[in-house]
């Protein structure tokens, strides 16, 4: 059975239901995608693979992603600093509300300025390798205080807001916001859109999935079709065939190459 996920469709339905005072919001979210459990504050940073940890000789984290890929404020605050910074290349510095910092580093064009007001998820500049950077990436540090010499685990601190590395910008930056689902059972996610690439997660049954691209890899023969076209799911950190995408289309509609 291939239908397609319809849940955009059904959330839509539930929404308009509710605003005519019919159901109560909750009612009838049985086919929505799931909804995190607990309130979140914080925004996911950026979609991308995390190519290095925060570690003792790494003061943050590194989400490696195409040039100009959005970069969002992880929450509300206020900009303290934005301009050429030594070893960024250029960088921006937010004080939030809770008199924590974030710091966001080698992007190649900054969209914000000092003093100003930004809120949780709004884009703050595009993803580029200035400064001193081997590749496309954000360096993300979160500091406790503005005191702190020393930024503290971006995991903790995003998990703490209710965001996980990695995670998919969108849906208010809490709830990744999904476009297609997966379906079929032991569905393995690869490194890179070939069938001898690492496998860095194996999905028991259909998922809602945020497709960000799709590109041509290794040609797939199973469940009867034939595809080489895979999608590029950044939540999950990897590629899965588009023959295991719920969806008649063997190219996706409406998603960009890679
Ligand atoms: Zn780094």
């Amino acid at each position: 059975m291939r239908a397609l996920k319809r849940s955009k469709f059904i959330g839509l339905f539930v929404a308009t239901v509710a605003a005519a005072g019919l159901v109560p919001l909750a009612a009838g979210t049985a086919d929505a995608a799931p909804v995190a459990a607990a309130a979140a504050t914080g925004s996911c940073p950026a979609a991308g693979t995390v190519t290095q940890w925060w570690h003792s000789g790494h003061d943050g984290v590194d989400i490696a992603n195409s040039r100009g890929t959005a970069i969002y404020a992880t929450g509300a605050g206020t900009v303290i600093a934005s301009g050429p910074a030594s070893g960024y290349g250029q960088w921006i510095r937010i004080r939030h509300d809770d008199g924590t910092i974030t710091e966001y580093g080698h992007m190649y064009e900054r969209l914000v300025s000092v003093n100003q007001r930004v809120t949780a998820g709004q884009h703050i500049a595009r993803m580029g390798s200035e400064g001193d950077s081997s590749g496309n990436h954000l360096h993300l540090r979160t500091y406790a205080s503005a005191s702190a010499s020393r930024g503290m685990n971006p995991v903790d601190y995003l998990s703490a807001r209710g965001v996980g590395l990695p995670c998919t910008p969108g849906g208010g930056g809490e709830t990744p916001g999904t476009n297609f689902s997966t379906w079929g059972t032991s569905v393995r996610v690869r490194q890179d859109a070939r069938l001898n690439a690492a496998v860095v997660r194996t999905l028991t049954g259909p998922t809602p999935v945020y497709v960000e691209c799709q590109k041509r890899g290794d040609s797939v023969t199973a469940e009867g079709y034939t595809n080489d076209a895979w999608s590029y799911i950044p939540a999950l950190g990897g590629y899965i065939t588009n023959i295991y995408i719920d969806h008649p289309a063997a190219w996706l509609p409406g998603v960009r190459e890679c």
